[in-house]
């Protein structure tokens, strides 16, 4: 497996963007005015998802791709529902589809002349349509009624080296078609005793034009229509039609659909000999997915996690969906940075992580508040330092952006430090806390430490110093210590104690299911940790989908689900260093 892009240090944002196939194409149409209608624009993408799961950063990857080269082209992009297939969908998909594609920073809203045009749409709003082309079709003799059992069809079929049999009912006249189709519509049969089939060529050795399957009897209640109708159009029908009917210049879907293509033109073809629709007609291109490593994004396997209880949920901060991540403290800039930095391309390829980890940090660094976190406490007691007094400390809100003014926290005699910055026994190198030696408190005073407390098995449970009251930060004084170390710390008195999740990736294999394997082995044991850690005081103001810097530690956003007033809950976004890559 080869990662195409290791790692991402370029610092600025692309100024125009990259050229690519689909962006050539476009140009070529422009300049050639294949698309230009007078009262249409010149490029009309759609994003067409199937209610059926929530959305992943694969998806995300086909909306950037197609609302991006709309906003680049001062075009449209339609957002579509695919909904037919009535017994997997829901409007619970709908609804969380539209909001994540809003989050990501898109609308399928525009402004023209003062006017609002809202390009929503829903296949299921073409059933009638869909229905009268699919007379048109049988009438011209382009479509049948098949009865054969769908063993027999399957048999019938044939596979990749060996052509397929005709089916015994193909040669059926179009008016035994017509009234058997108009009786399925009734509701007349059972499911799967007819469907209606494209009569192409059961020897094509392009298996998607053996006669595909383009109207199903289905039973069952739509989201949508509910019990109106018994009968479904395919998707393979469904899609260029759709694309068709809206009016699409450049239908834009992963390789996988390449084999497609030509019963999308087919398809679209015969319907317009039928006076459906005025060419141009929409044309198909097929870029490659994106592979990201260290996450699975099949629905199926996604439901798993979720309903083996494995996360939390749809939206557990672990997830790759884009409620996930969005709860996770992933930024919509980032994601775009990263589906624009990745490309479009036409070979499938993986994409590490830590692209997206760094075009995170990317966003993340400017936009950040700085603020004090300590997440494995130890006491420190300043033994010389006035009972019951505090001294106020301040410090930039982001050192690169003095006009953003500072923060300002108390010092006090008790403080909590982490614990990793105390040794007893210092290790080689080691410059911070242990008996003897000095360190500054950052923003704060120097001190000198003297010794700790322990329990009964030996643990250190509290950590002794005295400090320079000439030291203060900022003070004339301070130039006077040079010290090596430089550690953070709250007053344990002031603290807010907060509970703050330590995530981590998922899984630990950077391909969890590839090749067959068993995604459940590749689970990361440590993919979430819960501390309870101590907060400077002024965190308490922090609001749900508000990010921090946590110095030392990294990027932390405020729960948008479990932050009450005054007592936000943090998640670990990202570190602030990639620990994977090494
Ligand atoms: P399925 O069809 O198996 O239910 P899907 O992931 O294709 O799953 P859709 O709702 O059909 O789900 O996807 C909507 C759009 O998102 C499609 O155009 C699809 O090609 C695109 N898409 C899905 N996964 C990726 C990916 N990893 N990279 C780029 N585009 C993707
Ligand atoms: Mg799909």
């Amino acid at each position: 497996m080869s990662n195409d892009i290791k790692s991402s240090t370029a610092n600025t944002a692309t100024p125009e963007p990259a050229a690519n196939f689909l962006r050539n194409q476009i140009d070529a149409d422009l300049v050639a005015g294949t698309y230009a209608r007078p009262d249409l624009p010149n490029v009309i993408t759609r994003f067409p998802p199937e209610p059926n799961g929530y959305l992943h950063i694969g998806h995300a990857k086909s909306i950037c791709v197609n609302f991006g080269l709309a906003r680049d082209y001062a075009g449209l992009c339609h957002m579509r529902f695919d909904d037919t297939n009535p017994e997997k969908e829901e409007q619970e998909y709908v609804d969380t589809i539209l909001d994540s594609v809003k989050w990501l920073g898109f609308t399928w809203e525009k402004e023209i002349a003062g006017a609002k045009q809202t390009h929503l749409y829903y296949a299921s709003d073409y059933f009638n349509k869909l229905y009268e082309m699919a007379e048109y079709l049988i009438t011209a003799g382009h479509a049948y009624v098949d009865s054969q059992s769908a063993a027999d069809m399957k048999a019938n079929r044939g596979n990749f080296g060996e052509p397929g049999k005709n089916s015994p009912y193909r040669d059926r006249s179009p008016a035994e078609s017509l009234d058997l189709f108009r009786r399925m519509k009734a509701g007349e049969f059972k499911d799967g005793e007819h469907i209606v089939r494209a009569k192409i060529d059961m020897a094509s050795p392009n298996i998607n034009l053996r006669d595909p399957a383009i109207y199903r009897i289905r039973h069952a209640h739509h989201h949508r229509t509910g019990d109106k109708w018994c009968i479904y159009p395919m998707y393979d029908y469904t899609h260029p039609l759709s694309d068709a009917l809206e009016n699409i210049t450049h239908s834009i879907c992963t390789l996988e659909f390449q084999d497609h293509r030509p019963f999308y033109d087919w398809v679209i073809e015969r319907c317009a000999e039928g006076g459906f629709f005025k060419k141009p007609v929409p044309h198909q291109y097929e870029f490659a997915r994106l592979n990201l490593t260290y996450i699975i994004t099949s629905k199926r396997k996604l439901r798993q996690l979720v309903e083996e209880a494995i996360v939390e949920g749809w939206d557990d901060p672990r997830m790759p969906t884009l409620v996930g991540m969005r709860r996770r403290g992933y930024t919509p800039e980032a994601i775009q940075l990263m589906c624009e930095r990745t490309g479009v391309t036409k070979s499938d390829g993986w994409i590490d992580y830590s692209v997206l980890e760094g075009c995170l940090r990317e966003d993340l660094d400017p936009k950040a508040p700085r603020a004090t976190a300590v997440l494995r406490p130890l006491k420190l007691v300043i033994d010389n330092f006035p009972e019951g007094e505090t001294v106020e400390c301040t410090s930039p809100v982001h050192p690169h952006f003095p006009e953003r003014g500072n923060r300002v926290f108390p010092i006090s005699k008790e403080l909590w430090i982490e614990q990793e910055d105390f040794m007893e026994t210092p290790s080689k190198g080691y410059f911070r806390l242990f008996p003897g030696n000095k360190v500054r408190l950052r923003y704060g005073y120097v001190v000198e430490c003297t010794g700790c407390d322990k329990d009964a098995d030996g643990n250190v449970i509290a950590v002794h110093c005295n400090y320079f009251a000439d030291s203060k930060s900022g003070t004339e004084g301070s130039a006077n210590y040079k010290v090596k170390g430089n550690i953070h710390w709250v007053s344990a008195p002031h603290a807010l104690e907060a509970e703050v999740r330590l995530f981590d990736r998922l899984f630990t294999d950077p391909n969890p299911d590839s090749g067959g394997k068993d995604f459940k082995l590749a689970l990361n044991p440590a993919s979430k940790e819960v501390v309870t850690a101590y907060l400077e005081p002024g965190m308490s103001a922090a609001m749900p989908e508000d990010v921090y810097q946590f110095e030392r530690h990294g990027y932390f956003v405020a729960d948008r689900v479990d932050s009450a007033p005054g007592k936000p809950v943090f998640n670990r976004v990202v570190t602030l260093k990639d620990s994977w890559g090494k």
